[in-house]
């Protein structure tokens, strides 16, 4: 009889070596983390992205541009499913501002993240990445604002977009389609490998804790992205909006988060991967946490400071003080006393060798 200790660190020595470990074999690591701990699985995250990336972390200016959208994610408190989000939607020049105010404070990235908003036209986006293009040139654009077409994908990057965050949600298609209304598991992938076909730098991602979501379905988003290879991956824990069905559900844990977080770290050691908001959320000591767990960007708020609580994706969404783009040095601080220092360059993924 083997041993289910000494298989557990096997098992977390032979994904550090290899960076990649069977659907059971993740399933036995993810069943048995609870009893033998995840201090060693996060000692090998942090050695990995430290082997590839140091000691940096990259930062990244979030813009929230609109909270209009017409999925109907039923997870998300700025769904078409909410009649009660006072909606708003950034002008040019407030994000021209946005960005302005990110440049002074050493911002060389900007995120623009929207929900899926038909005002924002190809035309409308071209003209204003032109514009940002042409005052920053040393910024990196990346947009998340959902899925658009193949052709629009194109348009966006031949007006000098970088990178595009679209995150899988969970590769679990029955998951998958009991979490959204009227939305396609194929599409979302297809957009996804079009992104990449297109030649963006791209970031998939999922939630941890999703009401049902089972440690195989975990299994699978690590495989997914084993496969699809993304530059960036946005995780975090789901954690309930009181304007949504799952209003009275368990948020996903800190601890599940942060196992998910180094497995994904040990799964694609060159990913940019950032501490998210979402885990700030649930923990005091999130961000930090996710940092040393193998998280190594972090992206604070640039929004206008009045729109921001509009922008509710969930319940407890913090906009203020560390994730305040504004704080950018009060947060440097605890990065630098978690044991990493900011960088504050363009940051791209190590196969854009520009870093
Ligand atoms: N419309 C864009 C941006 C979505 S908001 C898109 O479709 O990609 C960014 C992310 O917030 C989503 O991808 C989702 O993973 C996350 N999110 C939304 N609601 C959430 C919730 N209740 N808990 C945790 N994360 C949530």
């Amino acid at each position: 009889m083997v041993n289910e200790k000494y298989l557990f660190r096997y098992l977390i020595d032979k994904l550090y070596r290899d960076n990649y470990l069977r659907e059971d074999e993740i399933v036995f690591l993810l069943e048995n983390v609870k009893l033998y701990g995840n201090d060693y699985l996060i000692q090998k995250a942090d050695e990995t992205r430290r082997r590839v990336y140091g000691d940096r972390v990259f930062m990244r200016g979030l813009i929230e541009i609109s909270n209009y959208c017409k999925r109907q994610c039923r997870y998300c408190g700025i769904s078409a499913l909410n009649p009660k989000v006072h909606r708003y939607r950034l002008t040019k020049e407030e994000i021209l501002a946005s960005c302005d105010k990110g440049y002074g404070l050493g911002f060389r990235t900007f995120v623009l993240q929207g929900g899926e908003d038909s005002q924002f036209t190809d035309d409308l986006l071209t003209d204003l990445i032109y514009e940002i293009k042409e005052r920053y040139p040393d910024a990196a654009v990346t947009l998340s604002l959902g899925e658009r077409s193949f052709q629009s994908y194109r348009k966006l990057l031949g007006a000098g977009v970088d990178r595009y965050l679209l995150r899988h949600e969970t590769a679990s298609r029955e998951l998958y389609e009991s979490i959204h209304i009227n939305s396609s598991y194929d599409a979302r992938l297809e957009a996804l490998r079009n992104l990449k076909r297109l030649g963006y730098q791209v970031g998939a991602g999922f939630m941890v804790g999703i009401p049902k979501q089972t440690k195989a379905d975990l299994a699978q988003d690590l495989l997914f992205l084993k496969e699809l290879d993304p530059e960036m991956v946005g995780l975090g824990p789901f954690i309930p909006h009181r304007a949504t069905i799952y209003r009275d559900e368990e948020p996903g844990s800190l601890e599940d988060t942060l196992t998910m977080l180094a497995l994904t770290r040990l799964f694609l050691p060159y990913a940019l991967l950032p501490s998210t908001t979402a885990l700030a959320s649930i923990d005091e000591n999130g961000r930090e946490l996710g940092l040393k767990a193998g998280a190594n960007v972090v992206m604070p708020n640039l929004s206008p400071v009045h729109i921001r609580d509009d922008y509710s994706l969930y319940d407890g969404k913090v906009s203020s003080g560390y994730e305040a783009g504004e704080h950018r040095k009060s947060l440097e601080k605890r990065i630098c006393q978690a044991g990493y220092k900011v960088d504050m360059s363009k940051g791209d993924h190590i196969r854009w060798k520009n870093n």
